[in-house]
């Protein structure tokens, strides 16, 4: 992954929560308060003119700028869970870590942040099986969309989901689709 295919993954990405902004907030109505699509999108259009004024020579310095834009604009719990995965993700990949390795530090940052772990009907439920198969080389599109539709049978034990408890399940996580979104965008980028 360099600078270009990373500016490359967020320009994807930015589009795909556009086009999907809708879908995000309806996932965000039943189990939440409606947001998460105009938070995600808010966010992506601050890191792509973060992005183009920043012109990064370096991935470190990319995934900096994208995780500064993720922690001050999209709000909410994704704003802060969002930026510190890109963060953790810059700081692994400056420490000379692999791509999957950035990811998989990327998924521990978001659980450290969130006080949080896998099967609580989370992004952690894509994060962190996304980190394993990018490890073996497993990831595809159908992966993902397994990984996005098992957070419906899930009960939300961790953020604005959890206050519905019981009736939280039946439905997709909105968190977990966006990352899906993320991840989609990575296959494209890499081909
Ligand atoms: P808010 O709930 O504040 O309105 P969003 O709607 O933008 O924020 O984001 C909600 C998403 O954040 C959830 O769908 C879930 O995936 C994720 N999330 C919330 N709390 C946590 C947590 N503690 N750990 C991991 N992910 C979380
Ligand atoms: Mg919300
Ligand atoms: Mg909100």
């Amino acid at each position: 992954m360099d600078v270009s295919q990373t500016i490359k993954w967020m320009e994807i990405f930015h589009a795909k929560i556009n086009e999907n902004k809708q879908t995000l907030n309806l996932l965000d109505t039943p189990i939440g308060d409606g947001d998460h699509g105009s938070n995600m999108v808010r966010g992506m259009n601050a890191v792509w003119e973060g992005l183009e004024e920043g012109q990064p020579g370096d991935v470190p310095t990319a995934l900096k700028i994208i995780a500064k834009n993720l922690l001050s604009k999209v709000g909410g719990s994704a704003g802060p869970l969002y930026g510190s995965a890109f963060l953790g993700m810059a700081k692994s990949m400056q420490a000379g870590g692999s791509f999957p390795e950035a990811i998989q530090q990327a998924a521990e940052s978001i659980m450290q942040r969130g006080k949080s772990t896998t099967g609580e009907k989370t992004m952690n439920d894509v994060w962190v099986p996304v980190a394993q198969a990018l490890q073996a080389g497993t990831l595809t599109d159908e992966s993902i969309d397994q990984l996005v539709q098992s957070t419906a049978q899930m009960k939300a034990t961790k953020g604005r989901a959890s206050y519905v408890g019981d009736r939280s399940m039946g439905h997709v996580d909105p968190g977990a689709y966006s990352s899906g979104l993320l991840f989609k965008a990575l296959i494209e980028v890499e081909g």
